[in-house]
């Protein structure tokens, strides 16, 4: 939704990885290994990508969903693409991530994710946004969620205080419905709310 706000491109290095792993190239099968057991790819791998995609499409400006997600991430983004201006980290309770990831839907196409009960979709519902067919994640399972918590409260939270401490982190509760929370997010970028 900010992507299309601001007109920019989206990056989600989980989906860039996904879709590598679908084409079985060696980088995705190595990926497929940690999605599956819900640990976090390793930062050379996530870094790999994330360079793949800017030398692809430029680096004029885009909106990165899902990385940095630790601190060595955050300072190669920094160094070698010039860092974030702002970094949204959405908040919300580990018993509500788990109810939602239990229904979550997504799209192997643009890697947007909907809610069964929140979007009234379900699997094999054409996505919203561009048409493909909907799915649920293999690695969306209690145990994957347990431990992917678990990996962010380790490695991602340094990455929240790395920019917070540079005044660049917008923390927004999420627990609200999606429009709220969008419309909360733009205010706050002294973006034009609806439109
Ligand atoms: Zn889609």
């Amino acid at each position: 939704m900010l992507a299309r706000k601001l007109d920019l491109p989206v990056i989600s290095t989980g989906a860039l990885l996904r879709e590598e792993a679908e084409r079985g190239t060696p980088l995705g099968r190595q990926a497929l290994a940690y999605t599956r057991s819900g640990r976090f790819f390793p930062d050379e791998i996530a870094g790999a990508m994330l360079r793949q995609w800017m030398d692809a499409h430029g680096r004029h400006g885009w909106v990165l969903d899902g990385f940095p997600r630790t601190l060595p991430q955050a300072l190669q983004l920094d160094a070698e693409f010039g860092g974030p201006e702002v970094v949204v980290a959405l908040e919300l309770g580990a018993e509500e991530i788990h109810r939602r990831l239990a229904e979550r839907l997504s799209c192997p196409q643009c890697a947007a994710s909907f809610g069964v009960t929140m979007d009234g979709l379900h699997a094999g519902s054409a996505c919203p946004q561009c048409g493909a067919s909907l799915r649920r994640r293999e690695d969306d399972t209690p145990a994957t969620v347990d431990e992917r918590l678990c990996q962010h409260r380790e490695h991602t939270l340094p990455v929240l205080a790395h920019y917070r401490a540079r005044h660049l982190l917008l923390e927004v509760d999420a627990a609200a419905p999606r429009e709220v929370v969008f419309a909360s997010i733009c205010r706050q970028l002294n973006l034009e709310v609806g439109a």
